[in-house]
């Protein structure tokens, strides 16, 4: 069976040399060493101010909501993981749907200003895939509106515009550690903002706001152990390679699909990017089933990443994104992960073709 991702696990030895200084120390969890030496590695390697590690990418959103205090209505995108509608209902905020761009899977900064009400207290956008979203236009309406912006930054590790990491924008970013993501921890997830006071709060929050003592703020558990962070700085240590290898995957894809009629996402000059997914584009929703249905006979398995629109769930009245509820019908995820083998790579390849 092939699925869209596989877990990369490094070599047992590089793990194991961590669990025995755990086993020694008796430290596995209460921001240990090892908790301590990853936020730091982590800062340096992607050049970002303050970061504290969390139990999940989503934990991650929510705190970053809590710290900035919003209410009222948050402008977010209709495409994305559903973690990003739920962690606004969930801190009892409203979700209203901004449609995406027709060109990229992101949101439209241009659909912001008409959604905007006396009720709006910030933008929660998605950097889809990991391509960054127009983080300029996005700020400056931000700014002219006196609105908030968080980023979910659950694609993006490692992810560069312009020479600096994309979690430099925005009051707050988040990423996940997930395991189906490209760098992991098996769980976990990052707060990360330039904002020190910000920092301090998510900080407080993530282990009931008290140091020894003193009580400080509320706060839940947002902790990760020392295991998590211990397979964190032995994949740290790999990452780049991940990176180069998922670049030469999705360039593989491209040239064997290049006569289908896909589309696949643009990727501008200006971003270093992480090949973290391989999405492409049918001309039709029955096109993209038709293919998803002979890969899952051949034993492989594509994933419909982003469906449903997140403004159609079930459990919300979502104002409508034709955009969105478009393109999330036609989109297919392919297989992409380390490791993955050539001949793996044709054989999706011709399933595609012969289909279309
Ligand atoms: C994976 C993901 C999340 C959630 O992260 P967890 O670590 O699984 O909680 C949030 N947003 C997006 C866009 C994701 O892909």
């Amino acid at each position: 069976m092939i699925n869209v991702t596989r877990t990369y696990l490094p070599p047992i030895d590089e793990f194991k040399e961590y669990l025995d200084k755990i086993w020694n120390s008796g430290w596995v969890t209460n921001q240990g060493p090892f908790v301590s030496e990853l936020e730091n590695r982590l800062i340096d390697f992607l050049g970002v101010n303050n970061l504290h590690l969390v139990s999940n990418g989503t934990i991650a959103i929510q705190f970053a909501i809590k710290a900035l205090e919003l209410e009222g209505e948050i402008i977010t995108t209709p495409y994305s993981y559903v973690a990003t509608t739920t962690s606004i209902i969930w801190e009892n905020c409203n979700p209203v749907f901004c449609d995406i761009e027709s060109n990229s899977f992101n949101l439209d900064p241009d659909n912001i200003e008409n959604l905007i009400t006396e009720n709006t207290s910030a933008i929660l956008a998605t950097h889809v895939y990991g391509l960054p979203c127009d983080v300029d236009k996005i700020k400056s309406i931000a700014d002219k509106h006196n609105l908030k912006v968080i980023y979910d930054g659950a694609h993006c590790f490692g992810v560069k515009l312009n020479g600096e990491s994309i979690f430099n924008h925005g009051d707050i970013s988040t990423v996940s550690f997930h395991a189906t993501k490209l760098f992991h921890t098996i769980e976990g997830g990052a707060v990360i903002t330039a904002d020190k006071n910000l920092s301090d709060k998510v900080y407080l929050f993530r282990a009931f706001g008290h140091l020894d003592d003193d009580y400080l703020s509320i706060g839940i558990n947002g902790r990760t152990s020392e295991l998590n962070a211990a397979m964190g700085l032995c994949n740290l240590k790999h990452v780049n390679d991940f990176i180069n290898e998922r670049k030469s995957v999705n360039m593989h894809y491209r040239e064997l699909l290049k006569e289908c009629p896909l589309v696949f996402p643009d990727i501008p000059d200006e971003v270093e990017y992480n090949y973290s997914y391989f999405p492409v584009l049918f001309e039709n929703e029955n096109a993209m089933l038709k293919a998803k249905h002979t890969l899952e006979k051949n034993h492989i398995c594509p994933r419909r990443y982003f469906f449903p629109s997140l403004n159609e769930l079930p459990y919300i009245k979502g104002n409508s994104c034709p955009v969105s509820e478009n393109k999330s019908r036609r989109v297919l995820c392919l297989p992409v992960y380390n490791m993955i083998q050539e001949d793996v790579i044709k054989k999706i390849s011709g399933i595609i073709s012969a289909c279309l």
